[in-house]
Parts: C-alpha cells; sequence; structure tokens
C-alpha cells in the first residue's frame, strides 16, 4: 500500500501487466499501420511513460510531438480543458494517434477529436493505456486502442498522479474506499 495526500492507494496494475499491455498495444497498431509512418502524439504529462515505453515497442517507423491539457484538480474533474501546450507540427494528411494515459469522462479526448480534426489529418485514432467506461460522456471518446479496462476507482503510478505527486511509481495503485 502506498499513501499520498493522506489517501491510501492498493496494487492495481503490476510492472509486469503494463509491460504486456504496452506490447499487446503496440503489436496492434503496428500491424493496423503496416507500411506507414503515423505520428504519434503525447499529452503531457500522464501519457509520458506509457508513450516511451509504446513508441519503442512499435516495429513501425513514426514521428513524435507532444501536448498538454489540463482538466482536472485533486481526484475530481473540473470539466474545464485549458490547452496548456498547444500542438507544434501541421499534422495535415497525416495519420494521427494520440497518446492519453486514461480516458474517464471522455471530455479531454472529445475536446481532442474535434481540435486535432479541424487540422485535417489523413487519420486520427486514441490509444489510452486504461479506460473507465462507467463515467464515459462522449461516445466520440471511446479510444480506438486501449491496454485495460478499469472500475470507476481513482488510480495513480505509471504516469499518472495525484496534485502532481505519484507519477514515478512503476505500478498502478488504486484509492481504498
Ligand atoms: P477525462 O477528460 O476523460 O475525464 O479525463 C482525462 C484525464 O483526467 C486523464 O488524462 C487524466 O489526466 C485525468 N484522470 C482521469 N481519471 C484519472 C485517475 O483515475 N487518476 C489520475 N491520476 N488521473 C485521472
Amino acid at each position: 500500500m502506498v499513501t499520498y495526500n493522506g489517501l491510501n492507494f492498493e496494487p492495481c496494475i503490476t510492472r509486469d501487466e503494463i509491460q504486456q499491455i504496452v506490447q499487446r498495444v503496440a503489436d496492434q497498431i503496428s500491424a493496423d499501420y503496416a507500411g506507414r509512418t503515423p505520428h504519434f502524439i503525447c499529452m503531457l504529462n500522464g501519457a509520458v511513460f506509457f508513450f516511451t515505453d509504446l513508441i519503442r515497442a512499435l516495429s513501425i517507423d513514426c514521428t513524435i510531438s507532444f501536448m498538454r491539457l489540463s482538466s482536472y484538480e485533486g481526484t475530481e474533474t473540473t470539466g474545464k480543458i485549458k490547452e496548456v501546450i498547444p500542438l507544434q507540427v501541421d499534422i495535415r494528411d497525416r495519420d494521427i494517434i494520440v497518446v492519453e494515459d486514461i480516458v474517464d469522462t471522455g471530455v479531454t479526448l472529445h475536446y481532442l477529436r474535434e481540435r486535432l480534426q479541424a487540422m485535417q489529418p489523413r487519420s486520427l485514432r486514441m490509444a489510452s493505456l486504461l479506460f473507465k467506461p462507467a463515467k464515459l460522456q462522449h461516445e466520440d471518446a471511446r479510444p480506438e486502442y486501449y491496454g485495460r479496462e478499469i472500475p470507476e476507482a481513482f488510480v495513480i503510478g505509471y504516469g499518472l498522479d495525484l496534485d502532481g505527486m505519484a507519477r514515478n511509481l512503476p505500478e498502478i495503485y488504486s484509492l481504498k474506499q
């Protein structure tokens, strides 16, 4: 068990399982994009560990860039999106794969799908390490690729934070009820 801000978290996904999940998603993407050179957009900060592991597990060529939105404070979403680091590359006519850490309400990916679609990529798909379908508010936020579905509990570790902490934990932990 680990404790942050007086909250207790219990083990949820081990290092080994994370590695297997990442390889499975990488294999799917490599097969689907064989012969193409997709452009991956890493959603900072949470997706950074998943992103770097995923990219290195691919068997195809690719290019990368970064974006940062923010919508969360503490363990609750504020529902409002701020574009803290905007996209700095031209994605027109490219095959785009957005890499997220977790999809919860879907507000973030719904926003991104509209925002990026307006930039006229050739194709646009989403890849998320985790997916919490229970609170999904937007059907278009359902990621085409995801590692694992999890129940509604708040999770930390492997990039996922609690007020900036716990990102460096190599496993994923879930808030103890
Ligand atoms: P959504 O817009 O789908 O509600 O939320 C997406 C963002 O909220 C994620 O990229 C992530 O930063 C944050 N988030 C959602 N659920 C969790 C969670 O269980 N733990 C942490 N640490 N962040 C979460």
